[in-house]
């Protein structure tokens, strides 16, 4: 790790510990891979708070999900200004590979992130859709949701990219111009989710709660509130295996056999490809205003 990053690599402590028993990955193992991992991640933390998932017992022990701090003892980690985020202490955020691999140190497996750039919190600068299966739904039914929320999209004049949560789902992403405010994109993501839940009604439910869910697909809208987060591409999951949430082409979808398709301990031959199959994504930011009024949607 001092290879790659210098003298100001984090010790580790306890690089032998278990994380996950499944995998057999060791803490020393995944701080290995954030440092390695670092240059392809960093450019989905840099400049967005960032909550973190830390498992101090490894997976399958207890999870501390942490989106503040007084004070950190994580080398490198910013606090961010309390303003942004009233009546809290300070958000977090990891813009550096010290950062990174200091969060691993401290026992960190997932990092999440804000739909907004810290510099311009108000605003988010992107759209999330979280696929989950209910109970029942088969792999092959994701995947041809995940295509149905892409036509729908592709409809409203929305470009959007794909990734793989790591876990059970899928994450649908639309890069936004910075014009509207948190309530005017969560309010338009939900307007999105019903369209869908009436057009495709044995497909998908816009409700959440496990009940509602059974043999269908839950379009969580409710990671474009304020303060919503969502796991960052190339993290590493808390879960059995240790899924690591993957962006990917939409044409790469058929030939996926699950969400959690790549893991920390195969992951290796997939980093030559890192960010490529969201290349385009800068360059695809989108107003909102057209959209809207296909949905008939008014912004209050
Ligand atoms: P899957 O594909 O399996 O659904 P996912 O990443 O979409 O994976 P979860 O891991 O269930 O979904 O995470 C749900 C979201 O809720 C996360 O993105 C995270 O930001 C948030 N979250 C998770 N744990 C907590 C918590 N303890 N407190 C507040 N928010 C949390
Ligand atoms: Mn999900």
């Amino acid at each position: 790790m001092n290879d790659r990053m210098g003298t100001r690599a984090p010790r580790i402590t306890h690089p032998e510990r278990v994380v996950d028993a499944a995998s057999g990955i060791t803490k020393g193992e995944l701080a290995a891979y954030y440092a390695s991992v670092a240059p392809l991640m960093l450019p989905h933390l840099k400049g967005r708070p960032v909550a973190l998932v830390r498992a101090p017992e490894g997976v399958g022990g207890e999870l501390f999900f942490q989106k503040h701090a007084q004070h950190s003892d994580i080398a490198g980690i910013r606090l961010l200004d309390p303003a942004l985020d009233p009546g809290h202490d300070p958000l977090l955020q990891i813009d550096t590979a010290e950062a990174l691999v200091g969060a691993a140190q401290y026992n960190t497996i997932e990092l999440h992130t804000w739909n907004a750039t810290s510099r311009a919190i108000g605003k988010p600068d992107r759209m999330s859709f979280d696929l989950d299966p209910g109970e029942g739904v088969a792999w092959q039914q994701m995947q041809e949701a995940a295509l149905l929320v892409r036509v729908l999209l592709d409809e409203l004049g929305l470009p959007s990219f794909l990734k793989t949560s790591g876990g059970k789902g899928l994450h649908v992403v639309v890069p936004l111009r910075r014009q509207f405010g948190w309530d005017e994109v969560r309010g338009f993501s939900r307007a999105i989710v019903e369209h869908l839940a009436r057009t495709v009604p044995e497909r998908f439910v816009a409700k959440s709660g496990p009940r509602n869910r059974v043999g269908k697909i839950f379009a969580d809208y409710l990671r474009n509130g304020f303060g919503a987060t969502t796991v960052s591409a190339w993290s590493a999951r808390a879960r059995p295996g240790l899924g690591v949430s993957v962006p990917l082409e939409w044409e790469e979808l058929p030939d996926l056999d699950s969400a959690a398709h790549w893991t920390v301990a195969h992951i290796a031959g997939r980093l030559a490809v890192g960010n490529t199959p969201w290349d385009a994504m800068e360059g695809s930011r989108t107003g909102l205003g057209a959209a809207m009024a296909v949905l008939g949607f008014l912004p209050s």
